[in-house]
């Protein structure tokens, strides 16, 4: 059942192999123009369709950062990133996540705590060495 749900198609897995390779949590912007490397006539607009698609399965994380665009992981296992507030980069934060804090919420908001997201913000090495990156 789950395997016929999760069928890929080859245009799919051109865009979720892509999204993988790298490690800058691309916009679907981004991600087309590495995309279209392979798969010259794909449109933005199938790249778009086939990332939302990829985030409802839990294949891929769209990742709710601040900032003006969506950005995309491929990289589903739970973890912190780390936003530059300045040239808006997206890094991961190489720590375990919070022990008990899910507890906390659930407690003092009678909320089912399902999961939770910290976004830390900062200036990436770049930026904070005055450099344009
Ligand atoms: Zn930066
Ligand atoms: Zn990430």
């Amino acid at each position: 059942m789950k395997s016929e749900k999760l069928r890929i198609t080859s245009q799919r897995d051109v865009i979720l192999d892509e999204l993988r390779s790298v490690k800058t949590h691309p916009t679907a912007d981004e991600l087309y123009e590495q995309v279209r490397r392979r798969l010259p006539r794909v449109s933005l607009a199938t790249v778009y369709r086939n990332l939302e698609w990829l985030s409802e399965q839990g294949l891929a994380q769209k990742i709710e950062v601040g900032g003006r665009q969506k950005r995309f992981d491929g990289d589903i296992s739970e973890h912190y990133h780390v936003r530059c507030s300045k040239c808006g980069r997206v890094a991961d934060v190489e720590m375990d996540m919070l022990d008990g804090i899910e507890e906390r919420i659930a407690q003092c908001c009678g909320f089912t705590v399902t999961g939770h997201r910290i976004e830390f913000t900062g200036l990436c090495p770049a930026c904070s060495n005055g450099s344009a990156c």
